[in-house]
C-alpha cells in the first residue's frame, strides 16, 4: 500500500473539510484537494479524507555546499551546509534554473529515502556546520525538515532554507521553532509578473513572510533574479529596492542573480549593466549589504562597510578569498557589521 511506503507520511498542516475534502495550509495556495487527488504541487495527497505527503525524506540531490552558494553571505560566513532537496514545486517559473528538479512530480525512481537521522549522520561525517534544504521548492520537505532540524539542533547544526517564500505562516513558525535559524527568499518581481507567470500567486506573501521571518528572529536574505525581458527595466528594478527598504529595512541582504537561458526561457543572460545599475541604485538607495551573484569575481560580490567604504570580505564565484573584519566590526571605521551570524 502506498501509505507502508516510507516516503509518505501523515501532512501536519491542512483542515478537513466535508466530503472528504482537504484544505492544504502548507503554502498560501491554499488547495482545495478532493479524496484521491493532488494538490497543485503534486506532492500531497488525499487519502480517504486525510492528507499525506509523498516526498518525507525522497531524497533527489544531497551536497555539502559552501552557505556563500546559497547565497548567505552574513550567516555563518564560510562554513558549509550539508544541502538537500526533493522534486516539485508550488510556482510555476518558465526560467526555473533548476528544473529538472523542480518540474518532476514526486513519483520518480530517481529518489532515495534518507532518514532524519541519516541525514544528521551524513552532515557530520562530512563535517559540515548546518543543514540546507535548497535546489527547489523546500517548503514541500516541511515535515522532513521539522525532524531534521531538531535532530540537527542537538548536534549543534543550523538549519536554513533557499526559498520562494510562499509558505503559510504556520508553516514558518513552526520552522522557526524546530530549529531553522535562516531563510533566503526569492523576490521574483512584482504583482503583474506573479499573476502572469505564477498562476496567481501572490507577491504580497512574499513581503509579508519576509517581514514576519525578521520579527521571529530569523536571518533573512533577500535574492531578486534579474531575467532579460521580464523584469530588468530599471523601473521595475528601482521599486523592488524601494519595497525592499520599506519593509525589511536597510540591514538586510538583497542578492540580485544574473539569469542565464533555462527550461522554457530562453532569452539572452541579463547584461552587466542592469546588474551594475541595480547594485548601484540599491546602494545609494541605502540598502548596506547589496550583491551580485552569478558573475564570478565582481568586485559587487564583497562585502563593503556601509559607513567607510573598507572592503571588508573578497569572494570570488561564492568563495571567500580574504577577510578583514575584526569579528564583526569594520577593522577602519570599527562600526558593527548588524547581520553577521
Ligand atoms: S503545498 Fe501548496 S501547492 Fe502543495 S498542496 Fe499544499 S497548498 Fe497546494
Amino acid at each position: 500500500m502506498l501509505r507502508d511506503l516510507p516516503t509518505v507520511r501523515g501532512a501536519i498542516l491542512y483542515e478537513s473539510l466535508k466530503g472528504g475534502n482537504v484544505r492544504c495550509g502548507l503554502c498560501e495556495r491554499r488547495c482545495l484537494i478532493h479524496p484521491g487527488e493532488r494538490g497543485f504541487c503534486q506532492t500531497r495527497l488525499n487519502i480517504e479524507g486525510r492528507l499525506y505527503t509523498l516526498v518525507y525524506g525522497a531524497i533527489s540531490a544531497l551536497e555539502s555546499r559552501p552557505i556563500e552558494i546559497k547565497p548567505f553571505f552574513h550567516f555563518y560566513p564560510g562554513s558549509s551546509a550539508l544541502t538537500f532537496s526533493t522534486w516539485s514545486c508550488n510556482l510555476t517559473c518558465p526560467w526555473c534554473q533548476n528544473w529538472h528538479l523542480s518540474r518532476k512530480a514526486p513519483e520518480t525512481k530517481e529518489a532515495r529515502y534518507i532518514t532524519p537521522e541519516g541525514m544528521v549522520a551524513l552532515a557530520r561525517e562530512h563535517g559540515d556546520q548546518g543543514l540546507c534544504v535548497s535546489f527547489q521548492e523546500p517548503t514541500l520537505l516541511f515535515e522532513y525538515a521539522l525532524d531534521v532540524f531538531k535532530l540537527g539542533r542537538e548536534y549543534k547544526l543550523y538549519g536554513c532554507f533557499v526559498s520562494n517564500g510562499y509558505l503559510t505562516l504556520d508553516a514558518l513558525k513552526m520552522l522557526k521553532e524546530a530549529g531553522m535559524g535562516a531563510i533566503n527568499i526569492d523576490i521574483k518581481g512584482d504583482e503583474e509578473l506573479y499573476r502572469v507567470y505564477l498562476k496567481g500567486a501572490k507577491e504580497e506573501v512574499i513581503w509579508r513572510n519576509a517581514q514576519a521571518a525578521k520579527e521571529m528572529g530569523l536571518h533573512v536574505e533577500m535574492i531578486h533574479l534579474i531575467v532579460t525581458g521580464l523584469n530588468d527595466k530599471k523601473d521595475k528594478i528601482e521599486r523592488l529596492i524601494k519595497k525592499h527598504l520599506g519593509t525589511l529595512g536597510p540591514e538586510t541582504p538583497l542578492h540580485f542573480t544574473r539569469y542565464f537561458p533555462a527550461y522554457d526561457y530562453h532569452q539572452q543572460p541579463t547584461s552587466i549593466g542592469i546588474m551594475e545599475f541595480a547594485y548601484e541604485t540599491a546602494r545609494d538607495a541605502g540598502i548596506y549589504y547589496p550583491y551580485l551573484g552569478n558573475i564570478p569575481g565582481h568586485r559587487y560580490e564583497n562585502t563593503y562597510c556601509p559607513s567607510c567604504g573598507t572592503l571588508l570580505i573578497e569572494r570570488s564565484g561564492y568563495q571567500i578569498r580574504g577577510k578583514w573584519l575584526k569579528g564583526k566590526q569594520c577593522p577602519r571605521c570599527q562600526r558593527e557589521l548588524e547581520t553577521i551570524v
